[in-house]
C-alpha cells in the first residue's frame, strides 16, 4: 500500500505557519515512507475564501521548501484538488447518505432555529438541533420540495452509542453520541460543509494517514461516522499537538506574528524556519537541533511526536537562524541571500520615488529608508505619545488601526489611506494625529518618506508587527478594553455602512 498524506489549509488569509508546520510533517512521513504528499485546498467557505489567498500559501510554502506530489497547480491521478471543483461530486455522495438513511434534509428557518436556541438557552437544555426535522414523512419532504423551501442537509448522528476513535499518538478518544449534534453537510446553496468534503476528498484521494492539528480532534468523531455511513475504511488519524504563544495560549497574530510572509520580509531564510517547525514537538533521535529537510526526512519518526504543544519561540528562531547565517554561507554566498530578500534593484528602486524630493545628498537615502529593510525598529516609546498624549488611548487608536487594516484585500496606498482616514473618524481626530503615530509606529521615526507608500512596501505582515510592537510598548490593550473597542468599533462600523450604503471595502 503506498502511503498517500495531505494538508489541506482554506485560503481564507495570510499563509500560517501551523500550514507549513502541518506539510513538513506531512512531506516527511510521506518522503521516509516513500509514500506520497498532497495538497488539497479546501475553499468551500466562499465569502472568504480568496485565489490571491491560495497562491500566497503555495508560494510561502514553496519559498520554505515544502513541495508537494498532487496538487490544484501540478494535477494528479485524483483531482480536482480544489474542492470548489469538486461540487458535483459531493452532491452524488450526498445522496447515497439521504438513500441510506444516514442524512436528511433539514427545512428549518433561521428564525426557527432562532426560537429553538433561545428556548435551550432559557431551560438549560443542552444546545443543538433537536432533530425536528429528522423523521420527515416522504409526503412533507415532496411538500417542502415543491414549494422550492430552502433546506440543509444534516448527518443523522445516532442517538447513543460511542464513537472511539484509534489517534495514533494518544489512547483511545472517546465520543458519546448523543453529546455530538445533527452536523450541517450541506448548506442550502449546495455546497458542502467542511466535514462532507473533508471526508469525501480523503476517501477518493486515497489518503491513508490524515494528519492534521489537534483542534480538529473534536470534528474527527462525525469524520468517523461519515466514514462508517458510506461504509468506507477510516484512515488513521495522527493528530499533532498545537503551536502555542510563549504564554502557553494558542499561537495567535495577537501575540505573535504568524504568516510566512512576515518571516520571509522580516529576513529569516526558509531554511531555519522548517528547521525551526521541525523542534515543534518533535526531537530527532541524535537530539541535533540543527538540521537540513534530508536529515528530518531520513530519521523521521511519527512516534517520536511528544504531546503537550510546542511554544514558538521568536528568541530560539533567531538564535537558529543567526547559526545559519554563520555557519551555512561564505560571504558571497550570503550576499546572494541578500539579494534575494530585499537588497536588490527591484526593491530599492521602488524606494526611490519616495525619496527622491527629499534627499540633499545620495548618502541621505538608506539612513532615511532603513526601516523598510530592518527586522524591528527601535524608538523611544515617548514618540508615540508625543510626550504629552495618554498612552492608553493611542494603543486603542493603533488598535482600530489594526482591526481596519485586516479588512483589507488589496494593501495598496490609496487602501491605506482610506483605511486611517476612516480611523481618524472614528476617534473624531484629525488624520495627521493618526498618521503621526504611525510614521513612529512603522518607521521609528517622526519624519519619514510618504507614510501609506512605506506601509504598502514594507508589507502587511511587517506593518501589522510593528503596529503591535508598539501597542505593546504603550503596555497593550486589556481583554475587557479590547471587547468593549471591539463593540463600538463594529457599532460604529455598521451604523456607517447602513448610512452610506458602503460595502465593507474602502
Ligand atoms: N481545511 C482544514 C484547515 O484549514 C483542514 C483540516 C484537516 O486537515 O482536516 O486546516
Amino acid at each position: 500500500m503506498t502511503i498517500r498524506v495531505r494538508i489541506a489549509p482554506s485560503p481564507t488569509g495570510s499563509p500560517h505557519v501551523g500550514t507549513a508546520y502541518m506539510g513538513l510533517f506531512n512531506l516527511a512521513f510521506a518522503r521516509h515512507h516513500n509514500g506520497l504528499f498532497v495538497l488539497r485546498v479546501e475553499d468551500t467557505d466562499q465569502g472568504r475564501s480568496r485565489p490571491e489567498y491560495e497562491s500566497g500559501i503555495f508560494r510561502a510554502l514553496q519559498w520554505m521548501g515544502i513541495q508537494w506530489d498532487e496538487g490544484p497547480d501540478i494535477g494528479g491521478p485524483f483531482g480536482p484538488y480544489r474542492q470548489s471543483e469538486r461540487t458535483v461530486i459531493y452532491r452524488e455522495h450526498i445522496r447515497i447518505l439521504i438513500d441510506k438513511g444516514k442524512a436528511y434534509r433539514c427545512f428549518c428557518t433561521a428564525d426557527r432555529l432562532a426560537e429553538m436556541r433561545k428556548l435551550q438557552h432559557q431551560n438549560k437544555l443542552p444546545e443543538g438541533y433537536d432533530g425536528r426535522c429528522r423523521n420527515l414523512s416522504e409526503a412533507e419532504i415532496e411538500n417542502h420540495l415543491q414549494n422550492n423551501d430552502p433546506f440543509v442537509i444534516r448527518l443523522r448522528v445516532p442517538d447513543e452509542g460511542t464513537c472511539v476513535i484509534n489517534d495514533r499518538l494518544r489512547s483511545e478518544i472517546r465520543y458519546e453520541y448523543n453529546q455530538i449534534d445533527d452536523q450541517i453537510l450541506m448548506k442550502s446553496d449546495g455546497y458542502p460543509t467542511y466535514h462532507l468534503a473533508n471526508v469525501i476528498d480523503d476517501h477518493l484521494m486515497r489518503i491513508t494517514h490524515v494528519i492534521r492539528g489537534e483542534e480538529w480532534v473534536p470534528s474527527t468523531p462525525k469524520h468517523v461516522l461519515l466514514y462508517q455511513s458510506f461504509g468506507w475504511e477510516i484512515p488513521e488519524f495522527i493528530h499533532l499537538p498545537l503551536l502555542l504563544n510563549p504564554d502557553g495560549s494558542k499561537l495567535s497574530k495577537r501575540k505573535n506574528p504568524t504568516s510566512i510572509d512576515y518571516y520571509r520580509d522580516a529576513g529569516f531564510l526558509p531554511e531555519a524556519l522548517l528547521n525551526y517547525l521541525g523542534l515543534m514537538s518533535y526531537s530527532r533521535p541524535d537530539q541535533e537541533e540543527k538540521f537540513t529537510l534530508d536529515d528530518f526526512v531520513s530519521d523521521f519518526d511519527i512516534d517520536r511526536v511528544s504531546l503537550g504543544g510546542s511554544i514558538f519561540d521568536l528568541k530560539k528562531l533567531r538564535w537558529l537562524n543567526a547559526r545559519y547565517l554563520r555557519e551555512n554561507y561564505t560571504p558571497d554566498q550570503l550576499w546572494l541571500k541578500f539579494t534575494g530578500w530585499r537588497i536588490n534593484p527591484e526593491f530599492l528602486s521602488r524606494m526611490i520615488p519616495m525619496m527622491q524630493n527629499r534627499l540633499h545628498t545620495l548618502g541621505d537615502f538608506i539612513p532615511a529608508c532603513s526601516f523598510l529593510l530592518a527586522t524591528d525598529v527601535s524608538y523611544d516609546t515617548a514618540l508615540l505619545t508625543g510626550h504629552d498624549k495618554d498612552p492608553g488611548e493611542i494603543a486603542e487608536m493603533l488598535q482600530t488601526v489594526i482591526f481596519q487594516l485586516e479588512t483589507l484585500t488589496d494593501w495598496i496606498p490609496g487602501n491605506l489611506q482610506t483605511a486611517l482616514e476612516l480611523v481618524a473618524a472614528f476617534w473624531e481626530l484629525p488624520i495627521r494625529d493618526v498618521t503621526s503615530v504611525l510614521f513612529v509606529a512603522i518607521s521609528g521615526m517622526t519624519v519619514a518618506p510618504p507614510l501609506y507608500e512605506s506601509m504598502a512596501l514594507l508589507g502587511r505582515d511587517m506593518t501589522r508587527r510593528r503596529i503591535m510592537d508598539s501597542i505593546d510598548r504603550l503596555g497593550s490593550v486589556g481583554r475587557k478594553k479590547m471587547k468593549k473597542l471591539e463593540e463600538r468599533w463594529d457599532m460604529w462600523n455598521s451604523v456607517r455602512h447602513q448610512t452610506n450604503g458602503e460595502g465593507n471595502q474602502p
